[in-house]
């Protein structure tokens, strides 16, 4: 459990600076992750969801 809370404050800490939440970046997409880690992201669910309805 003390893995998970160190996590979620050290993304926390990341979302305060402004830098990805996933590879701690500076980036200006406006969102938590950098705009490779969000492509990375859309992909994943992409893929998840074609999983899901096939
Ligand atoms: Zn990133």
């Amino acid at each position: 459990m003390k893995s998970t809370y160190y996590t979620r404050k050290l993304k926390e800490s990341r979302k305060e600076q402004g830098l990805c939440i996933d590879c701690s970046k500076p980036h200006s997409t406006g969102y938590l992750r950098c705009q490779e880690c969000l492509d990375k992201q859309a992909e994943y669910a992409r893929k998840k969801r074609k999983k899901v309805n096939s």
